[in-house]
């Protein structure tokens, strides 16, 4: 096996993909394992947003073993309970998506239920006041967990917003220190193993040549190994998801809030992103040309920062959908160059963590096992759909119907797949989660209800506690997270004490 093994990785591209998988890489396999060389241009840049992310970040960030607080001050970084939504469902409507569960189980069945039952019967409570989260979120509070045993502070989950190029630059840090080589220069030509067409090479600018056994496409949208020399394919996501343009401009802090939460408003032909750093608030207008134009796209978002534009907006294009397949000969794609998924849910990054993982559980060896290949393939295409399901759910789902774009959304069909989630939530409001796909029941429950599905009934199961029982509960439940929620330091507070960048 030795003589088999894979010594020469090469990464190309210095974005959070490619990062973020030198930074893997260096942990679990580590210089002795194999040499690692990560190429990228400073003269073609980064995408520089994704800055927001969901709480599985946490498994990453202690896979690498990092210092949290390190990690937000260097990355000017703020905590994330979860998503708010405004006008999503309607007009001058807003909802939570929060980290963590509402309640707790009852006798083993899940809250939600039991929540239906309250709903249905004329409590007047939002799930979400059983969230502690969420009701964090709202009063701007945050804390870290503690080990309080069946307290809902024990339970906190959450996430982080970061300045993007700010964590690239970290990981950089992280990997450099643990044997990752890095290589400056511009890629013009790719050579391929004249037998098999697999990649033996790129080469720079310069005529310098780096060759390798096993090559991570994190060269962005381009894809220009996997799709440029390889030819996967795409496949196009646009008519269920039909933005397929944004425009970005950071801000100074102004009136608004320094929210531990990700704000997405819907717009006439898409949605706007808040996202809180310390040192600024990211803002992008996520949009579909086929609706509106550049130049009011911009205009719009422009209209809509809490403080004054820190630079001109950046326009961005994209295609939503997925390379056809992520790995293909001894490339592996990863980031963006392996699909695009709007940022609505933040799940690019996840995705990208998602695969390092997938890839570490099959990592290959000079024989390039196709059934292992073919495995790694068939796993991504079903996490990126389970995800784009979730992601249609927000634009189907609405009442609105006042501009084009929200006409075409509610009435476009959708996949077989979220349709039969539709028909299994509408009567009793249950919900599966198939294959550990990412969103959990919370996450379904939270934007079903909060688009405004209701089930037309409850589990039956929960008529075995009885209503009196059953209402103490939820009053004891709902008061035990006020209380919990009161402990909580203010965000920018917990930030100043623990976190704060120099
Ligand atoms: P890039 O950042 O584009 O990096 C590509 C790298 O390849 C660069 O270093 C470049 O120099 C190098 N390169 C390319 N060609 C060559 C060449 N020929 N020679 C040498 N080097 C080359 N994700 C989230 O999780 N949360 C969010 O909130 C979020 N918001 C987003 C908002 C928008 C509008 C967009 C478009 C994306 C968002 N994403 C978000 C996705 C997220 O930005 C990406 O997943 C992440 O930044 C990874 O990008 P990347 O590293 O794949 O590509």
């Amino acid at each position: 096996m030795d003589g088999n093994r894979i010594r020469k990785i090469v990464i190309v591209g210095g974005g959070t993909a490619g990062w973020m998988t030198a930074a893997a890489f260096a942990k679990i396999l580590g210089p002795r394992y194999a040499d690692i060389t990560l190429v990228e241009s400073e003269e073609i840049g980064i995408v520089g947003v994704g800055e927001a992310t969901i709480p599985q970040i946490n498994i990453y960030n202690r896979m690498l073993g990092l210092d949290e607080d390190d990690f937000v001050r260097e990355t000017q970084g703020s905590f994330k309970l979860g998503i708010e939504f405004v006008d999503w469902g309607k007009k001058n409507h807003t909802y939570f998506h929060p980290f963590g569960p509402f309640g707790v189980d009852m006798d083993g069945v899940s809250f939600h239920a039991y929540w239906l039952r309250m709903m249905h019967g004329g409590d007047p409570r939002l799930v979400t006041d059983y969230s502690l989260t969420s009701v964090a979120a709202s009063q701007n509070r945050f804390m870290r967990p503690v080990n309080a045993g069946n307290s809902p502070l024990s339970r906190i989950a959450y996430a982080f917003h970061f300045d993007a190029s700010l964590y690239a630059r970290f990981l950089r840090r992280y990997s450099q220190a643990r044997g990752v080589k890095r290589q400056e220069g511009k890629i013009t030509k790719v050579h391929q193993r004249s037998e098999d067409g697999f990649i033996e090479s790129v080469e720079l600018e310069s005529g310098q040549k780096i060759e390798g056994e096993l090559f991570i496409d994190c060269s962005g949208f381009r894809g220009l190994l996997i799709e440029q020399t390889l030819k996967a394919g795409y496949e196009d996501w646009t008519h269920w998801l039909p933005c397929d343009r944004a425009v970005a401009v950071p801000c100074a802090h102004g009136d608004g809030e320094f929210t531990p939460y990700t704000r997405s408003t819907a717009r006439e032909a898409g949605w706007q992103w808040r996202i809180p750093l310390q040192h600024r608030i990211g803002n992008g207008y996520v949009y579909s040309s086929q609706f509106i134009s550049d130049d009011e796209a911009a205009a719009k978002l422009m209209a809509n920062l809490d403080g004054e534009a820190l630079a001109d907006p950046r326009p961005l294009r994209f295609v939503t959908g997925r390379r056809k397949k992520a790995w293909v000969k001894n490339v592996v794609a990863l980031g963006l160059a392996s699909g695009f998924l709007e940022p609505l849910e933040s799940t690019s990054i996840h995705l990208i963590q998602s695969g390092i993982a997938r890839l570490l559980t099959l990592f290959p060896s000079r024989d390039f096992e196709p059934a292992d290949i073919e495995r790694y393939n068939f796993m991504i295409a079903r996490e990126f759909a389970q995800v784009r399901d979730f992601i249609i759910l927000h634009y189907h789902l609405t009442e609105r119907d006042d501009t084009p774009l929200w006409e075409y959304c509610r009435s476009m069909d959708v996949p077989e797949t979220l349709k039969e989630k539709y028909r299994i939530f509408e009567s009793h409001g249950r919900i599966f989660r198939d294959n550990d796909e990412l969103f959990n029941d919370t996450s379904w429950f939270a934007v079903m209800i909060g688009q405004g599905l209701v089930p037309r009934s409850y589990d039956p199961v929960v008529e075995a506690m009885d209503e009196a029982t059953l209402r103490a509960r939820m009053n004891e439940l709902h008061s035990v997270i006020g209380n919990c929620a009161d402990q909580m330091p203010g965000h920018a507070d917990f930030i100043a004490m623990n976190c704060a960048a120099k």
